[in-house]
């Protein structure tokens, strides 16, 4: 029994060397020297954009092993490009108080001002801490502390890249971790065996929406326009679909609305075709929730009541 915190590697940038331009090479073991850790695994070492569900299953089922054994709390390593959906995949899933920390860096090892170490020096320290518990999934960086549900990398290269609307939860205070909100955690999704592909399709300006007739999925997230609206034309292709369609708002910030417009392509007018409104849920996330959703045999209205509402 261990109770110190479990750190497993999947890659990212913070694992990448070379002496032209980088790719993942670094293990678990080479990134966790000098840090005090209990168990250490390299699950993949890989980009964070080749990251797949199978590969973060994986990991979940590993992390919650880890828990079982008396891990104080789990610490993933990856690419920083996907962070965010890792970030949420674990948020949905994780049926724990110990908490999971994901972490990543922006300058590789071989840059001057690498943050990688002090990532995950902090990401360690916070999956320690008591005042972490019961939190769910969190995104360490930059020493802030990010609610899985409302961060998103929001800069292509900045050591700040990742920014939560409405602010991080928390912040790195002489190494350790103070948070703005107590504890909360939504009650978790179960862990699906296999989970479906869900694309995700962009309502942008003259666009018809016929690219839904065209998908042979278990379901479809639109990120719409706005409060969650689209095209009459994609409107009607939303009424054809077999398949469960979620409406995301694909501005960055902000809830989708329910009744406020009534033309067609609006929120209320989807409703009415029978889309599922995500909330406060970028497209993203929403796409993980869905494939989450559709893989547990959950119904995808019920949990996007749940998931995509605040207090
Ligand atoms: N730039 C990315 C990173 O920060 C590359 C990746 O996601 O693997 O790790």
């Amino acid at each position: 029994m261990d109770s110190r915190v479990a750190v497993a590697s999947l890659g990212g940038t913070i694992t990448m060397t070379g002496s032209g331009p980088v790719a993942p090479t670094l293990g678990a073991q080479d990134l966790v020297r000098g840090l005090e850790v209990g168990e250490i695994a390299t699950l993949a070492t890989i980009p964070g954009a080749s990251l797949t569900f199978t590969t973060l299953l994986e990991a979940f089922d590993w992390a919650t092993g880890q828990v079982a054994d008396g891990a104080r709390g789990v610490v993933i390593i990856q690419g920083t490009d996907t962070l965010e959906e890792t970030a949420y995949f674990f948020d949905c899933l994780w049926p724990h108080d110990e908490p999971v920390v994901v972490t990543g860096a922006m300058r590789h090892p071989g840059l001057p001002g690498a943050d990688g170490p002090a990532n995950l020096a902090a990401a360690v320290s916070v999956a320690a801490s008591e005042n972490s518990r019961g939190r769910g999934a969190v995104l360490v960086l930059n020493d802030e502390i990010h609610a899985a549900r409302w961060v998103r990398k929001a800069h292509s290269s900045l050591m700040n890249a990742f920014q939560s609307f409405p602010g991080p939860a928390g912040l790195l205070v002489e190494g350790a971790p103070q948070y703005f909100h107590p504890a909360h955690r939504l009650p978790s999704l179960p862990r699906p065996e296999t989970v479906p592909a869900v694309p995700l399709v962009e309502a942008t300006v003259d666009e018809d929406g016929s690219i839904l007739d065209w998908l042979d999925v278990e379901g479809v997230v639109v990120a719409a326009t706005g409060v969650g609206h689209v095209s009459a034309g994609m409107a009607e292709a939303i009424s054809r679909a077999r398949f469960p369609v979620v409406v995301a708002s694909r501005t960055g910030a902000g809830t989708t609305f329910r009744s406020t417009y009534g033309f067609a392509g609006s929120e209320s007018d989807l409703i009415e075709r029978g889309a599922v409104m995500a909330g406060w849920l970028c497209p993203r996330k929403a796409r993980v929730l869905l494939r989450l959703a559709l893989g547990s045999g959950s119904a995808a209205e019920d949990v996007f009541a749940v998931r995509g509402s605040v207090f």
